[in-house]
């Protein structure tokens, strides 16, 4: 027999296999311990609280600060059909009673808190509920140590003492050693077990841009989203200001562009993010406040307009990308302006050295002419054997020669200029250029003047960069960027050590990489179809008032288009089609497909709610499959679907005691796979499919 466990992943999610870790969490949860999960954005962090919820008998409390993304989530888990509540600032009182009545009743499966309510409750009626798993999500808020620490999540220790003999689980998506440390004291989680997975996200592409002028910046990201009409993207800018000009640059280029910062107010922002979800805006240009609350999982590609502030906010940041797990593309743009402007806002700043040096490593990483997904990586504690073959460096490798000579030439002209001059300053004088301040400090006179007139000023500049990269200058912020050389610049300087420098790549080589770049939209699959696919999907999230990637993700779409299921089974195999999924929209997109393949049938948006509405006015079955031209066979499954939602239908008329009986022996022995050919044979044929869904949401309802 299956174990329950999978049963419930394939039955209620509509996925075959557990990711990496998922299962042995689920195991321990179940067991009743504690533990601290690890994983990146996208890796699957909410399927380990959420099965256990499923098979625990009592309700999970899940803790978590953000209220967009608890929205986000219990409509996601509501459309799989699981009980699941929220509870925050954002409810009125009326909706908030509900909740509660339902919780006490034992009317829920999940409940998502914030913090701050679950504090206030805590002593109230929450005490009366059977609680039986608390989730703690993005747990690195307990930590001073983290990036976004939150004063109410250090009082949920007081919370886990009171439950002391529920199992606990932390779940984020960063927090390095000290930052662990924190969370599990704070949280006192003692006995709990750490576990970490691959951080690696190889559905993404990584490319990093360096020292592009903004006017070709956003001639670049205007092309490129041209070549990606009707995909989802977010653009990070550093400022409001930016978030603006950049939108209405690309909204005046005609593409369907918003801009989101935490200077607009609620209801604005709200509505930008509302519009983003549901696909009828598809770019967002924004500051970092965007997308912490989002769970939108197809997101095609995210671009950083400006270098993040770390790598923590960057990896996060990128991976809002492709969480269905298709491929996805990220653009890093930087420039030291960017840089130095960060620096100086680090100084006046708290932690401000713990802040500089995670600058230098962002910097370092953008900078770097190796892989750049080993560098990631390893920052965050996990190493590549191999190259990643999916970053701009892998697939453009530099080329690097002997360069100590011209190394030479930059240190003696930073020492003959007394070592208080900036880049510019240093490669004008390399190049021999005539302007003002060379005049004034009679810089011409200098034996470095004009030495390097054969390297262009931006291919100077680049060498200057991997001369300070390579520890042999330092850029003294604080003194207005003057370059200083290190001991070792003075070894090389002295002939006591070689240097290799690498060519930088030049525009047009970067234009011949996009080209090569991989598209997100090949494969096998038949596009015409997946835009028809998408267009239902589309029709149907306006109708459920429900983000479209809710009701069926983009990868689950693209295997429609690539497998063609038209019957229930061969719809239920597909990756992410569940039974509540499939007895709620299976028709409707089979009948895209069956369209497709030419074996037409009529075309119907077929959803519950219509069906319930002429069910409420009294008509039978087979008066509403005609009315709505849809089979008998879809009604039924309309029906069922409404009865396990807990709506009024009284679903026993339509079948007898034996039948259900019946169906339950087969199903039983079937090892209570949610799947009816399996039964429909068993029973000889006898049973019709009506039947046996309409039983088996009776049997699983009443037990
Ligand atoms: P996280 O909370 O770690 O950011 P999510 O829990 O939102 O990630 O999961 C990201 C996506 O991966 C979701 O669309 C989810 O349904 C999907 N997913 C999770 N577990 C599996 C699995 N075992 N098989 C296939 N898809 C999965
Ligand atoms: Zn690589």
């Amino acid at each position: 027999m299956m174990k329950q466990t999978h049963t419930v992943l394939k039955n209620v999610f509509g996925y075959d296999n557990f990711r990496p870790l998922q299962e042995e969490i689920i195991d321990r949860t179940i067991d009743g311990k504690d533990s601290f999960v690890l994983m990146p954005t996208g890796g699957g962090k909410s399927m380990c609280f959420q099965i256990p919820a499923l098979i625990f008998e009592g309700i999970t409390i899940v803790v978590s600060p953000l209220i967009s993304l608890m929205k986000d989530q219990v409509q996601a888990l509501k459309a799989n059909g699981i009980k699941a509540d929220f509870f925050n600032s954002s409810i009125s009182t009326e909706e908030e009673n509900e909740v509660i009545t339902k919780a006490i009743n034992g009317d829920l499966q999940l409940l998502y808190l914030s913090p701050e309510k679950l504090i206030s409750v805590s002593n109230t009626w929450l005490r009366q509920l059977n609680i039986k798993l608390v989730a703690i999500d993005e747990a690195h808020c307990v930590s001073m140590w983290g990036h976004d620490f939150r004063p109410e999540y250090t009082q949920l220790k007081v919370f886990r003492r009171s439950l002391s003999q529920v199992p606990f689980m932390a779940l984020t998506a960063t927090a390095d050693k000290s930052a662990r440390k924190d969370i599990e004291e704070q949280l006192g989680l003692s006995n709990s077990k750490l576990f970490i997975s691959s951080f690696d996200r190889k559905n993404l592409s990584i490319e990093v841009r360096g020292q592009v002028q903004k006017k070709r910046k956003l001639q670049e990201i205007s092309n490129f989203i041209e070549r990606r009409k009707n995909e989802s993207g977010i653009i990070y800018c550093l400022s409001r200001k930016n978030t603006e000009e950049v939108a209405n640059h690309l909204k005046g280029e005609g593409h369907s562009v918003a801009f989101y910062h935490a200077g607009m107010n609620h209801e604005e922002r709200e509505e930008t993010q509302t519009d983003f979800i549901n696909d009828d805006t598809k770019i967002i240009v924004a500051t970092i406040a965007f997308g912490m609350g989002i769970d939108k999982s197809n997101v095609r590609f995210v671009i950083h307009y400006n270098l993040p502030k770390n790598l923590e906010g960057y990896y996060q940041e990128i991976g809002r990308a492709g969480r269905d797990g298709l491929p996805s593309e990220t653009i890093l743009y930087y420039n030291m302006r960017d840089f130095v402007l960060y620096s100086q806002f680090a100084d006046d700043g708290a932690n401000s050295d713990m802040q500089k040096e995670k600058l230098n490593r962002m910097l370092q990483f953008a900078e770097a002419k190796s892989c750049r997904r080993k560098i990631l990586l390893s920052y965050f504690g996990e190493h590549l054997t191999e190259n990643c073959g999916n970053c701009d460096v892998c697939e453009n490798p530099p080329k690097d020669f002997e360069g100590t000579i011209l190394t030479q030439k930059a240190l003696s002209g930073i020492v003959r200029m007394g070592e208080k001059d900036g880049i510019t300053m240093l490669i004008n004088v390399l190049r021999g250029s005539n302007n003002a301040d060379i005049h004034s400090k009679q810089y011409f006179t200098l034996k470095t003047y004009g030495i390097g007139k054969d390297v262009s000023f931006f291919d100077w500049r680049d060498y200057v960069i991997q001369m300070a990269n390579q520890g042999l200058i330092e850029i003294m912020y604080a003194e207005s960027s003057a370059l200083k050389i290190t001991p070792i610049g003075w070894e090389v300087l002295k002939g006591d050590k070689t240097i290799r420098l690498t060519t930088p790549t030049s525009p047009t080589d970067k234009k011949k990489q996009q080209k090569t770049a991989k598209t997100t939209t090949g494969g096998d699959i038949n596009k015409d179809l997946f835009t028809e696919l998408k267009k239902i999907r589309y029709a149907i999230s306006k109708e459920e008032k429900m983000p479209a990637y809710i009701i069926f993700n983009d990868k689950t779409l693209r295997l429609m288009a690539s497998e063609l299921p038209t019957t229930e089974n061969q719809f239920l195999a597909i990756s992410g089609v569940g039974m509540n999924k499939m007895e709620k929209y299976g028709e409707e997109f089979m009948n895209v497909i069956r369209k497709f393949k030419s074996v037409s049938k009529p075309r119907k948006i077929a959803t519950t709610v219509t069906t319930f509405e002429l069910y409420k006015e009294g008509l039978n079955p087979t008066e509403i499959a005609e009315k709505r031209n849809l089979s008998i066979t879809t009604i039924f499954s309309h029906l069922s679907q409404l009865y396990s939602e807990g709506k009024k239908v009284d679903l026993e008329q339509y079948i007898s005691t034996e039948t259900i009986n019946k169906v339950r022996e087969a199903f039983n022995t079937l090892g209570r796979k949610i799947e009816l050919k399996p039964i429909y044979d068993k029973l000889n044929e006898e049973v019709s499919y009506s039947e046996i869904r309409i039983s088996i949401t009776l049997i699983l309802k009443n037990e």
